[in-house]
């Protein structure tokens, strides 16, 4: 085995198929797999394209989105609106037009060979004719109880999504890297002070990124500093640290908002192996298409996008996915399940 999971007969380990029976596995033209804002546009358009799609919810509903308190960035909504709510909207939506909803996460893929095999949750087996893969990213967080007990409360992972809730506010970035940089600038727009917490004394960011940090009068840099707790009951009332030189600990008690940027990662796991991607792991897709390396299989949202991330981007590479595995099942057609003993061959672009 290589080091990418991958056999060394060329695919990934199929193992978990062994025990399953695809003899009466359920047949569709299109599987979403994810259902952020890219997933529930995909199953929306090929809905309203007759397509019949299946999304399977994975094993957060909603996706990111769903973490974020109001939204007030997406078109189409001056007011703004729940990220909840809104990730139900798009629920009712594509629902509205035909798709079908289960949860369950896709756990598994066998792509050498068309119609595509899927595993949910390790065992109910499904043929796809096309797959269209919306497993998003998730944003890294450091792990701590109250961290995470106050996310939408104070804690975020997005400076674009909340900072607006911080005006005239003190607010503290944990990162050192381009993220970091970026969303501890941006937030001085909003907050009145910005504290940039780094574990190290030196930033991995960019120079350039750097020097906008360093040169912005409401930005302080903390270095060779931890955050060990985030301290409140319903909102942020301040942060422990502790430089990790001396061991000193203290109460940072003027910090009311909390922003992690140590970065994201894709959740892509099920696909390693078959599909091209990058040092990260996010999917790779060809041009400004949302096409894969494997011929039926489309990429779109953040599982493929570690640069914009944003609720409407990842809704219209989710438009691009479904008009393009549209265009491949009219070009391609569906192809017969294989007799059960049948040797699965890789497929043809
Ligand atoms: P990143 O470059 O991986 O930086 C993550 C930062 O978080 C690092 O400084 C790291 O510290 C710190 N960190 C990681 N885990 C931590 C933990 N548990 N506790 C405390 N600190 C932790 O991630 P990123 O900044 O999100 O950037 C990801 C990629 O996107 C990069 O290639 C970046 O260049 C790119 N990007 C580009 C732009 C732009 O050009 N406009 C904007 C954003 C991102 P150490 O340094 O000690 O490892």
């Amino acid at each position: 085995m290589h080091d990418n999971g991958t056999l060394t007969n060329g695919h990934p380990d199929l193992t978990a198929f062994d025990d399953v029976d695809f003899s009466e596995a359920e047949m569709r033209d299109v599987v979403v797999v994810g259902t952020g804002p890219a997933g529930w546009t995909a199953a929306l358009y090929t809905a309203r394209a007759d397509l019949n799609p299946l999304i399977f919810m994975g094993p957060e509903p909603g996706g990111q989105l769903t973490t974020t308190t109001d939204v007030e960035n997406y078109p189409g909504f001056p007011e703004g609106l729940m990220g909840p709510e809104m990730m139900d909207r798009f629920q009712e939506q594509a629902e509205r037009f035909g798709t079908e909803s289960r949860y369950g996460t896709v756990t598994h893929v066998d792509f050498r060979e068309r119609p595509h095999r899927l595993l949910v949750d390790g065992e109910t087996p499904i043929y796809a004719q096309t797959v269209i893969v919306s497993t998003g990213a998730s944003a890294r967080y450091l792990g701590l109880e109250n961290e995470q007990r106050l996310i939408g409360k104070g804690v975020s992972a997005c400076a674009t999504c909340d900072g607006s809730f911080f005006r005239g506010e003190t607010v503290a970035v944990v990162g050192g890297g381009d993220s970091a940089m970026e969303e501890s600038t941006f937030l001085t727009k909003f907050a009145e002070k910005v504290y940039v917490l780094h574990r190290r004394d030196e930033l991995r960011a960019s120079k350039i990124m750097q020097q906008r940090a360093f040169d912005n009068d409401k930005i302080e840099f903390v270095w060779n500093t931890e955050v060990v707790d985030v301290l409140g009951e319903d909102a942020v009332e301040g942060i422990e640290v502790i430089n990790n030189d001396t061991g000193e600990t203290r109460v940072m008690d003027d910090v009311t908002g909390f922003f992690l940027a140590i970065g994201h990662t894709p959740n892509t796991d099920p696909f390693k192996g078959w599909m091209e991607m990058d040092e990260n792991n996010y999917i790779q897709t060809e041009g400004a298409t949302t096409y894969t390396n494997v011929p039926g299989v489309f990429a779109c949202g953040d599982a493929q996008d570690d640069e914009y991330r944003q609720a409407v981007t990842a809704a219209g590479t989710g438009c691009k996915a479904a008009i393009d595995a549209e265009r491949w099942l009219s070009e391609h057609g569906v192809a017969e399940a294989p007799a059960p003993d049948a040797e699965r061959q890789p497929v043809e672009a």
